[in-house]
């Protein structure tokens, strides 16, 4: 039958409210839906950071590449600009065969001074111009003329017609006035030199200052990644709300199931499966302790049986009888010492295990349960009700091999203390 709302949101207010250590709740699943929570924060934080992390790469990758394609595109019409301004000089020297003649000619310096002039507005911090045996035959900065580059990958791909550009950092560089400057940002670009059959004769190496791009780009992949981080953090923190809410009710009837699992309905004291389980534990570390010859090392056992209880369901009814074994459930815990186990082993049957305590004091407690419940009567619906009950002891010995033989003591006491006329406590 399906639960009735109310009585669920009751029973799960109780499971909130229910003081710890009261009945410990078994553990039905191997994680608590908490620790889903926990893992979900986990795994959120490292996508998001991974998120951010390959995102602030793919934008960076993104801004820099239009960076690079407009430096590229300006670097090309200027290419054409000067070839088609000085073609013949151009053509001579990727054909000349010694370049550094040229470099005395009166022609070749005013016409070098012509092309700075030219690239100055344009941001280009330098130029090369190879012929097709790789070999500077002209560039702004006049040490490098003669030089040959025979291993640059780039520089042969432009050789055979294709275009190439790449951002480049460099540490420090001479510009069109020959004076060095330090950690700029340049586009270097190959755009080869075509004569007018097509043929390549050689190739341009064009260095595009773009500085300026470098703010503009980190700016832009800031308020991306800012942008982008907003949402994640929007769409997680949404996320977290929605299971935090599953995963509290979750939490909240895992717990309430781990406690009926070790509860017993009528009295809400342990039930014999929980008595069974912890008590074999306890039985347990008592008996490494009497190995280790420990001192403390006890444990007391009370079997406690309501006298004549047939005749009180009989002569009151089976209601008024749940009501006083759930009373007298009551009180023995009164009796009893904070860190005393109580269960319901039966039908009006109770054992309770006393951890770390001899004979003497579990006598004790015994005579100071069976009191709490001979002393007063029990008041149901009005009516006053006497109780007794009949108490067998017995404390771990040496020569148990489990729980089960010191429950089997304590009901033989039980049983003695039945057969000797009833309320009263028997040991064993
Ligand atoms: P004794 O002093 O020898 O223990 O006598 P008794 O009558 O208490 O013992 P007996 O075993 O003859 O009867 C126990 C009765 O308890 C029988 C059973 O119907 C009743 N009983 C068992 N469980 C419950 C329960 O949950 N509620 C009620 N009302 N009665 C129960
Ligand atoms: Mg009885
Ligand atoms: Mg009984």
């Amino acid at each position: 039958m399906l639960m009735n709302i109310d009585q669920q949101k009751d029973d799960l207010e109780n499971v909130k409210n229910s003081k710890c250590g009261e009945i410990v709740a078994a553990p039905l699943l191997e994680h608590h839906p908490s620790d889903l929570l926990r893992m979900l924060i986990l795994t959120s934080a490292i996508s998001m950071l991974v998120i951010i992390t390959l995102s602030t790469f793919g934008f960076y990758r993104i801004f820099s590449g239009f960076v690079i394609e407009s430096a590229e595109e300006d670097s090309v019409d200027l290419c054409e600009v000067m070839i088609d301004e000085y073609r013949p000089f151009f053509f001579r020297i990727v054909a000349a065969s010694d370049t550094y003649v040229e470099r005395s000619d009166n022609a070749f310096r005013k016409i070098d001074q012509g092309l700075r002039r030219f690239l100055k507005p344009y941001q280009i911090v330098k130029i090369k111009v190879y012929n097709s045996k790789r070999k500077v035959v002209y560039s702004t900065d006049h040490k490098i003329i003669g030089d040959v580059d025979s291993d640059n990958t780039r520089l042969g791909n432009a050789l055979t017609g294709k275009i190439d550009s790449r951002l480049e950092i460099k540490e420090k560089m001479r510009d069109l006035a020959e004076e060095e400057i330090i950690n700029l940002d340049v586009v270097e670009t190959y755009v080869p030199i075509k004569d007018q059959a097509g043929k390549i004769e050689g190739c341009f190496e064009v260095y595009q200052k773009v500085d300026k791009y470098r703010d503009q780009v980190w700016k832009g992949v800031f308020y991306a990644m800012g942008i982008l981080f907003v949402v994640v953090l929007g769409v997680f923190s949404c996320a977290y709300i929605l299971i935090k809410k599953v995963t509290d009710r979750l939490s909240l009837f895992h717990d309430y199931l781990g406690k009926i699992a070790v509860t017993d309905d009528l009295t809400g004291i342990s039930n014999r499966g929980y008595l069974f389980k912890t008590g074999s534990e306890q039985f347990h570390r008592v008996q490494r302790n009497r190995r280790k010859k420990q001192p403390n090392a006890h444990l007391g056992c009370l079997m406690i049986d309501i006298d004549l209880f047939k005749s009180i369901n009989d002569t009151k009814g089976h209601l008024v009888g749940d009501q006083i074994i759930r009373r007298v459930a009551e009180r023995i815990q009164t009796g009893l010492r904070d860190y005393d186990l109580l269960a319901r082993y039966g039908g009006e049957e109770f054992v309770a295990l006393l951890p770390d305590t001899d004979f003497d004091t579990s006598r004790l407690v015994a005579e100071r349960v069976w009191n709490c419940i001979r002393e007063e009567a029990f008041d149901v619906d009005g009516e006053s009700i006497m109780v007794t009950v009949s108490i067998g002891l017995s404390t771990f010995d040496d020569n148990d091999d489990d729980l089960n033989d010191i429950l089997k003591r304590s009901d033989e006491a039980l049983y003695k203390a039945k057969h000797g006329g009833r309320d009263k406590v028997e040991w064993i």
